[in-house]
C-alpha cells in the first residue's frame, strides 16, 4: 500500500532529479561558468565531482518559473533572452547565460526573483553583471529585482562595469579550474548559504570554522 511517506519520497526525488538536470555542468575543467565562480568554490567543486541534491535547495528553484516567464515577455520588447556567452581569459574560459540583451540599446538585464526586499545588490550580483558586460562588450547593465515583499516589489539597479570585479571573477574561475584539474577540494567558504547546501554534511563548515579559531 502506498503511504504519505512514499508519495513524499517520490515527489522529493522528482524535484531533485529536475534540480540536478537543470544544473548539469561541463566536464571541461578549463570552462567555468560565472555561477560556479561566484558561489562557494568548494560547493562548485562538489557539484561537478559528486553532485547531490536536498529538497530544501531544490524547492528554492521555484522562482525560476517566474524568472523564465518574465524573460519571455521581455522578448516582446526586442530583448534576446538567455543568451549563451563565453570568453577566454588566459588559461580559462568563462561561460554563462545573459538573461536579456538588447543589441540596439546595447543593454543587458539580469533578472533576480527574490523573497525579500533588497536594499543593496550583493557583490556577487554586481560581479555577475560586470563580467557579462565585459564578455558581451556592452556598456550598460542593469539588475532588476522582482520581490514578493510588497514594500519594494520591483527595484532596478544600474551597474557600472567594474574592472576589479571582473578580475575577481576570473581569479575565482582559475582557482576552481586548478582544483578540478588537480582533484583537490577548495577550502570551504562558510556563509549563511551553508544552511541550504546539499554538501553541508560532508563539508562540515561550522566544525572547520571552530577548529581554525
Ligand atoms: S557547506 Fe558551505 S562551505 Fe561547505 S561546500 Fe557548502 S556552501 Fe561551501
Amino acid at each position: 500500500m502506498v503511504t504519505t511517506i512514499d508519495i513524499k519520497d517520490i515527489v522529493s526525488e522528482a524535484v531533485c532529479r529536475y534540480y540536478l538536470s537543470s544544473r548539469r555542468r561541463s566536464d571541461d575543467s578549463t570552462k567555468i561558468s560565472v555561477s560556479e565562480a561566484l558561489q562557494c568554490l568548494r560547493r562548485s567543486f562538489y557539484d561537478r565531482t559528486n553532485p547531490m541534491c536536498s529538497i530544501n535547495i531544490a524547492s528554492m528553484e521555484i522562482g525560476t518559473a517566474v524568472h523564465r516567464a518574465v524573460l519571455e515577455r521581455l522578448a516582446d520588447y526586442g530583448f534576446v533572452i538567455e543568451v549563451p556567452v563565453s570568453k577566454r581569459y588566459g588559461d580559462v574560459t568563462i561561460v554563462g547565460r545573459v538573461d536579456a540583451y538588447h543589441p540596439d540599446l546595447d543593454v543587458i538585464i539580469e533578472l533576480k526573483v527574490v523573497s525579500k526586499k533588497v536594499d543593496e545588490p550583493p557583490k556577487e550580483h554586481m560581479a555577475q553583471v560586470s563580467i557579462y558586460m565585459d564578455i558581451v562588450g556592452c556598456r550598460r547593465g542593469y539588475i532588476a529585482y522582482l520581490s514578493t515583499d510588497p514594500r519594494k516589489p520591483l527595484w532596478v539597479y544600474e551597474v557600472r562595469k567594474n574592472r576589479h570585479l571582473v578580475d575577481w571573477v576570473v581569479e575565482r574561475a582559475r582557482k576552481l579550474s586548478h582544483h578540478l584539474r588537480e582533484g583537490t577540494e577548495p577550502l570551504p567558504e562558510p556563509s549563511p548559504l551553508c544552511a541550504f547546501c546539499p554538501y553541508a554534511s560532508m563539508c562540515k563548515p561550522l566544525l572547520r570554522r571552530k577548529r581554525f579559531k
